[in-house]
């Protein structure tokens, strides 16, 4: 699929959120995909004039570390494989865990464009605990707050600027 975007990341730092309110945006519709399984949600949605697919990887998540951890390797290798940018997720809540290490680890391995999305940044007090987050290792930050849509509009626009 072109111009495909994953939201990868472990369970619970908002990836359904911020992919529902992305398809709530304006001419947002829901991909009707065959054949594809209902543990990853299709959907499309546009910003600066440029159309692109989202999907939502986070039905993979059972219980039990094993689990996590093999959903999260099938979360990063279909990222890998079919989309063309990598929205990494993760949570300012509870700072950097060992599961985030763990895909952002595995994020760095493959050869297309990551955004690290730091999300729950919902005030002030939250925008002073992201520097944290710089350790991981990646070029580029944003901290978003899904409930509130704020800071997802440059997010947005560093997307479209790379698909
Ligand atoms: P997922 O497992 O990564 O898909 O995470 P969900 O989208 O299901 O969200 C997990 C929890 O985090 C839910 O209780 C959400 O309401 C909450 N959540 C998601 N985004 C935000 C946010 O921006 N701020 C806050 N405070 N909570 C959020
Ligand atoms: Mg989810």
């Amino acid at each position: 699929m072109e111009n495909l975007v994953a939201i990868v990341g472990r369970p619970n730092v908002g990836k359904s959120t911020f992919f529902n309110r992305m398809l709530g945006m304006r001419q947002a519709i829901v991909d009707d995909v065959s054949g594809v399984t209902r543990d990853r949600q299709y959907g499309s949605t546009e910003w600066n004039g440029k159309r692109f697919h989202l999907v939502d990887t986070g039905g993979f998540i059972g219980d039990g570390e094993d689990v996590f951890a093999a959903a999260i390797r099938k979360q990063v290798r279909m990222a890998i494989e079919e989309a063309q940018v990598v929205v990494f997720m993760v949570d300012v809540e509870t700072g950097i865990t060992d599961l985030d290490a763990q895909v952002g680890r595995l994020l760095k391995e493959i050869n297309k464009p990551v955004l690290l999305a730091v999300n729950k940044v919902d005030n002030n007090e939250r925008q002073l605990m992201i520097h944290e987050f710089w350790a991981m290792g990646f070029d580029n930050l944003y901290p978003i707050s899904s409930t509130s849509g704020s800071g997802t509009g440059d997010l947005l626009d560093a997307l479209t600027d790379i698909i």
